[in-house]
């Protein structure tokens, strides 16, 4: 009932135990001394106008709609009729608002040749009726192909290495979602029905993709991989968020790296070629502890890479033992 406070024609409150309800007469634009028919056929005009199956997911048609069904309502019920006339909704001496939440709505909606059919599962009396109707037509059209599918959204972690060179990983694309197989054609490339999905075009719990990764890609860059959102027709798009973990001994500034090496003592008087996170690092000869080498290009998105020199025998030697271990794995 809240928003009916915003709008400025029809009733509006005069007394707190009233709440603001808009003149049914003026709802379904019919006179004060409109006969059942009158009222019958300027709901049924309306109806047809805010129908579920014509204005699937549209919320605006959705409040027309319950509005002017809660307004036919009211007029074809004698008592209620009375209360309008009354003054209900705009004098206390009216009496309470006529309660909707025990209308049955599916005979409301027969009453008047409307042609709406509330599924077994779904609820008869309520406001509750008018979401699931609005709803359930939303979700059975974007199955049809009718309306176009929603966008999915999730995220990728990659390391370094990835971010830096590019390369490939997988995502999860919850569901439904259009299967990445057969792309919702519902076959294999042999004419089968795919076997990823079963033949029906989509996964109802989602499914993992592979996302190719740019070289030199940011962290929380948006992947965009066409058509593997939620299914429609169009089908929706599914987005995948890049984030790029790193080791706990690297720091991130921006695009920016900055990190710490451990020498041997003989290293940094004589220079080497090592990898630091995956980066080639060249140390030039005559480094001293505590120096900062800046790699071009060595850091997310072609940024830079700063490493701090550490000079140290025994640090040095762990370090050099490692890299050692790892170029001959
Ligand atoms: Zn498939």
């Amino acid at each position: 009932m809240q928003r009916q406070h915003h709008r400025r024609v029809g009733w509006y409150r005069y007394h707190a135990a009233v709440p603001a309800v808009r003149d049914p007469y003026q709802v379904l634009g019919v006179p004060r001394d409109a006969s059942d028919d009158d009222l019958k056929k300027a709901y049924r005009k309306l109806a047809l106008k805010y129908h579920p199956d014509r204005n699937p997911g549209d919320k605006a048609a959705e409040e027309r709609f319950k509005e002017i069904s809660e307004a036919y309502a009211t007029l074809k019920d004698p008592q209620k009729r009375a209360w309008v006339d009354r003054g209900g909704g705009r004098s206390p001496q009216a009496g309470p608002q006529p309660d909707f939440s025990t209308v049955d709505w599916q005979t409301v909606f027969n009453d008047a040749d409307v042609n709406v059919n509330l599924g077994p599962d779904m609820p008869k009396t309520g406001s509750a009726v008018f979401d699931a109707l609005f709803g359930v037509m939303t979700n059975v059209l974007r199955a049809q192909g009718a309306l176009p599918g929603e966008t999915r959204r999730s995220q990728a972690s990659v390391n370094l290495k990835t971010a830096r060179e590019g390369g490939t990983t997988t995502a999860q694309v919850p569901g439904p979602s259009v299967c990445p197989n057969c792309r919702g054609r519902r076959l294999e490339d042999d004419g089968q029905p795919c076997r990823t999905c079963g033949g029906r075009g989509l996964k109802r719990r989602g499914s993992r993709v592979e996302v190719r990764i740019p070289a030199g890609v940011r962290n929380g860059t948006q992947l965009r991989l066409k058509g593997l959102g939620g299914p429609g027709n169009p089908p929706g798009d599914a987005y995948v968020e890049v984030q790029i973990e790193l080791p706990d001994s690297v720091e991130r500034v921006g695009n920016e790296l900055r990190t710490t090496v451990h020498l041997l003592p003989s290293e940094a008087r004589q220079g080497a070629d090592l990898h630091v996170h995956g980066v080639p690092v060249t140390v030039p000869t005559g480094t001293q502890d505590g120096d900062v080498i800046v790699v071009p290009q060595g850091g997310i998105a072609h940024a830079d890479m700063r490493v701090t020199v550490q000079v140290g025998v025994w640090s040095g030697l762990f370090r050099w033992a490692r890299d050692k271990i790892s170029t001959t794995r």
